[in-house]
């Protein structure tokens, strides 16, 4: 495939987007303000382009994105739903856009206000007490709850709990997180005809284990899309042992309104807004990762937190002496804020209940329909999202998850996740969320059928896919392990 033109490759010496303005400073001042020898000698290599080339050149990337905006995203776990662009505009009023974060409180009530309300609605939604809005994503929510947990532990003596059990099906974060609170992971196996949790395993755990357990984490539906109808036994069984109970809310999208964490007997919950609530993600940010806390919990969380004056004006209430101290700025990540608060407000609670109902109705409906061509991983009713697998079509022609991943993108579709959870091999994690219509789904799934199709018929052709994009297969370890991230004028960019 053809190299691509890279904008310092376009141009001629002395061509011009832009008129500068004239130099102002004064000449004999330079020396003072910026020294000679901390001055450039020769220009810098720009690319010396034209208005019209420079936007052509970055529409024509900009085209070449791939984004929920352009197409559909079925990228399990992820929840990339529509965001729909009124929460840009809130986002974007000046006096959202344009505060500092430490301006004087009396200058920006209206955005302490939006913290405070946001805190009270995610309260509501989780069945918890009180929300940090500080962590900026979920594994930032997750290292801060487990920092909690720890302080809970440390308080009542028994500081020497250091265990944290994870499922075997578990987002990688998680043990991630443990590792990072200076945890040991201990994994707690799935039940192969439930795909909940392993209630014989937990209790051998438990009963091996059960005074070194700090805590455990999990996430109801889980990563396999299955609700684990036996959460209250589980919450028992974690409490008895004087255990605390982690909730991953990644996959909040399917119990909004239904269900709450904090009724299934969870003590911590993380929300991952930028899924749950529709603020744009992908590719490492925005994010916001608020934690709720139970009534024990709240003396631990990380201050200050928003709070309403009798008067009806809003200030900060200083965290106590156990707190666990700051994880980010008093206002968090506000601008991702603002979008799930615009979210919230204008679903409503019946709203957001229908969220959770359509993102459900629309995972049984995309499963069901691909039951006969793929093998599903654990053939249930599922919450919001489900695993298919690429195990038959790797059997009959060696086709694999990847392969039916690449062959998507030649659709314009975005791919599923793929290999994950790790439990399942060959695994194609698939979320259509709420946002899609019924004619998206259809298409995806008739393209889906396509490629059981040509797995049959003509399995080269997915085999070397993706055919229609730019680039074709990367290397994706060495992209990650080395990545090339500063290009230099005169060196070649190679792809297949
Ligand atoms: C996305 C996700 C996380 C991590 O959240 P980030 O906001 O990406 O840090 C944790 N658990 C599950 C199940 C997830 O899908």
């Amino acid at each position: 495939m053809s190299v691509e033109t890279l904008i310092f490759e376009k141009g001629a010496p002395g061509r011009r987007a832009a008129n500068m303005p004239a130099f102002d400073i004064p000449m004999e001042s330079l020396d003072e303000l910026l020294p000679a020898d901390m001055r450039r000698k020769e220009e810098a290599p720009l690319p010396e382009v034209s208005e019209i080339e420079v936007v052509r050149h970055y529409t024509h990337l900009s085209q070449r994105n791939f984004g929920v905006d352009s197409g559909f995203y079925p990228l399990g776990s992820c929840t990339m739903k529509y965001n729909p662009k009124i929460n840009e505009d809130m986002a974007g009023l000046p006096g959202f856009a344009h505060i500092h974060p430490l301006q004087p409180d009396e200058t920006v009530q209206g955005a302490i206000q939006v913290v405070y309300e946001l805190e009270r609605y995610l309260a509501e939604i989780s069945g918890m007490i009180r929300v940090t809005l500080q962590p900026s994503a979920g594994a930032h929510g997750e290292l801060t709850g487990l920092m909690l947990i720890k302080a809970y532990h440390q308080s009542r003596d028994e500081g020497e709990r250091n265990l944290v059990l994870i499922p075997d099906n578990a987002h990688g974060t998680n043990p991630a997180s443990a590792t990072l609170a200076d945890y040991k992971v201990v994994e707690v196996k799935t039940n192969p005809e439930t795909g909940g949790v392993d209630l014989e395993h937990l209790h051998k755990l438990l009963q091996q284990h059960g005074k070194s357990v700090a805590a455990i984490m999990l996430t109801n539906p889980n990563t396999l899309g299955l609700f684990d109808s036996n959460i209250l036994e589980v919450a028992r069984q974690i409490h008895e042992v004087g255990g605390q109970l982690y909730y991953d809310g990644a996959n909040a999208n399917a119990v909004m309104g239904i269900t709450r964490p904090g009724d299934m007997g969870f003590d911590v919950v993380h929300f991952n807004l930028h899924k749950t609530c529709s603020t744009p993600h992908g590719g490492g940010g925005p994010g916001a990762g608020p934690i709720g806390v139970k009534g024990h919990l709240v003396p631990f969380l990380p201050g200050p937190l928003p709070m309403k004056n009798e008067d009806g004006s809003y200030s900060w209430e200083d965290a106590g002496p156990q707190s666990i101290g700051k994880v980010r700025a008093n206002l968090g990540n506000f601008g991702v804020l603002v979008r799930a608060y615009t979210y919230i407000r204008y679903n409503g609670p019946d709203g957001l209940r229908h969220v959770s109902e359509s993102a459900i109705l629309n995972a049984n409906y995309v499963k069901h329909s691909l039951s006969e061509d793929y093998e599903i991983a654990y053939p249930l009713i599922c919450q919001h999202e489900f695993v298919a697998t690429a195990r038959k079509q790797k059997q009959e022609a060696g086709v694999t998850a990847t392969d039916v991943a690449k062959r998507l993108l030649d659709f314009g579709m975005y791919a599923p996740t793929t290999y994950f959870p790790l439990i399942v091999p060959e695994a194609l994690m698939i979320e259509p969320t709420e946002t899609e219509t019924r004619e998206t789904l259809d298409s995806f799934i008739a393209v889906m059928k396509q490629i059981a199709e040509e797995t049959r018929t003509e399995p080269e052709v997915v085999k070397t896919a993706p055919h229609t994009t730019v680039i074709g297969r990367l290397d994706q370890a060495l992209a990650a392990r080395k990545p090339n991230l500063r290009w230099m004028p005169g060196q070649e960019i190679t792809h297949s």
